[in-house]
């Protein structure tokens, strides 16, 4: 299939971040092309649990749950920690403030926002070369073409191909996050309708999870953070006796079932390190290394960075390279790099199981504490709001959550 000659941006990866990007562009009335060398739907290796940050980001794109067949919306988390204490941290109940949603029909949905906002999407085309010049970029679509733009948004992801033409690429990251995930079926304990996080002693720093889905599915998995110690080898063995465990079986049920194989994939979570621009070209969500490094959820941040870098190319002028990246460098620093500083103290707080222990005890005494900890874990406020006085709002903690009309 061939590409368009020419494009105001071209939008390298249809995950959330390039549809995000694609569509604020879009609605704004450029012309944008999206690539994406999968056809969709396409599946992603994901735990498929939205944050609070990702639901309100999906609110303002004009995504409605009813778009993704199997949504479940969640009330509330189970915790458990490391010695095996579990408290329930209950959700507000005016809007949705977690859900589930495989990313097979998620980011198919948001391709279909995008496409109907205006972007000319190009599924099953696969990036292959770029070349910057003075007043713009050319991107050679493997045999389908080269499409002339002022900007390239690269949201192609963790081994982000665009990075790594233009040279800007680390040899041998790996990311900061390892993880496993896999469907599970016939679950008939409380994990059909609970989402579980089980801190392990054996696999800190690191968490196992159910995420529910509808019809007594779920989303099962483990992430571990990297210390260039743990093999992917060993995390294989693993898998299988964490799903032994005694209060896993028991949450699942006994006729639980493991669906098709299990997959994996690395998460990157280093925004404050991360190469954010490069001449006309904003990388954005897992491609800026954006993932929150204490959970390793990375969706809202997709969400997030790619609607940062449309607007910086909405408002930076014609063509005026220089104002648009300085404008999506400032706005990703002023949104994501103190929460970033901030989730990587607590990340090292939880790593230890004493941390972890901790942590859950405090929780469990304390209603508003429990109340208010799911929201801030679920990212309904910035990590790191309480030092970053320039975010502070009068509703702290008090907004109604996304999708307040359909609950
Ligand atoms: C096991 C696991 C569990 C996770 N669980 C969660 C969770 O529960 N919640 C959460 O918020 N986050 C979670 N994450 C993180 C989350 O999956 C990512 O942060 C998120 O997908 C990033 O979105 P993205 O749009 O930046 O990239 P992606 O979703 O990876 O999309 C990148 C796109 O680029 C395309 N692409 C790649 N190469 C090319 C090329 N050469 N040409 C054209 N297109 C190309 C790909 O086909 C893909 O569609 C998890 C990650 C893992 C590994």
């Amino acid at each position: 299939m061939s590409v368009p000659a020419v494009a105001d941006v071209v939008v390298i990866g249809a995950g959330p971040a390039g549809s995000a990007a694609a569509t604020t562009l879009a609605k704004a009335g450029r012309s944008v092309v999206v690539i994406d060398k999968a056809v969709f739907p396409r599946d992603k290796c994901c735990g498929d649990g939205l944050t609070t940050l990702a639901l309100r980001e999906l609110e303002q794109l004009g995504f409605q749950p009813s778009m993704v067949p199997t949504w479940k919306s969640v009330d509330s988390a189970w915790i458990r920690s490391p010695s095996g204490r579990e408290v329930q941290l209950p959700l507000p109940k005016d809007g949705i403030f977690a859900a589930t949603a495989p990313r097979r029909e998620l980011d198919a949905a948001l391709v279909g926002i995008a496409a109907e906002a205006g972007a000319t999407v190009r599924d099953g085309c696969a990036f292959e070369s770029i070349r910057q010049t003075p007043t713009g970029v050319e991107v050679d679509v493997a045999g389908s073409g080269t499409i002339e733009a002022r900007y390239v948004i690269a949201a192609d992801g963790m081994w982000s191909p665009t990075r790594k033409a233009l040279g800007a690429g680390e040899p041998g990251y790996l990311g900061e996050w390892h993880a496993f995930r896999q469907y599970g079926r016939n679950v008939t304990g409380p994990a059909a309708e609970r989402l579980y996080v089980w801190f392990e002693p054996e696999i800190l720093p690191g968490y196992a999870w159910s995420f529910p889905l509808p019809n007594g599915r779920v989303n099962v998995g483990f992430g571990v953070q990297r210390d260039g110690i743990r093999k992917v080898q060993d995390m294989k063995q693993q898998w299988s006796q964490l799903l032994a465990r005694p209060h896993i079986v028991e949450a699942l049920g006994a006729d639980f079932e493991l669906e098709d194989r299990h997959t994996a994939w690395p998460i990157p979570c280093r925004i404050d390190r991360a190469t954010l621009t490069d001449g006309r070209v904003c990388f954005v969500g897992d491609a800026a290394m954006a993932a929150d490094t204490m959970t390793g959820e990375g969706i809202g941040q997709a969400l997030l960075t790619g609607r940062l870098a449309a607007e910086a190319m909405l408002g930076g002028g014609a063509l005026d390279a220089e104002t648009v990246t300085r404008r999506y460098r400032s706005t990703v620093r002023h949104h994501l790099v103190a929460d970033h500083k901030m989730s990587a103290v607590l990340g090292k707080v939880l790593a230890r199981g004493r941390g972890a222990r901790g942590a859950i005890r405090i929780l469990d005494t304390n209603d508003w504490v429990q109340r208010n900890f799911a929201r801030w874990m679920f990212e309904d406020e910035p990590r790191a709001i309480a030092f970053t006085p320039s975010r502070w709002h009068r509703d702290f903690l008090r907004r109604p959550g996304p999708y307040r009309a359909s609950t």
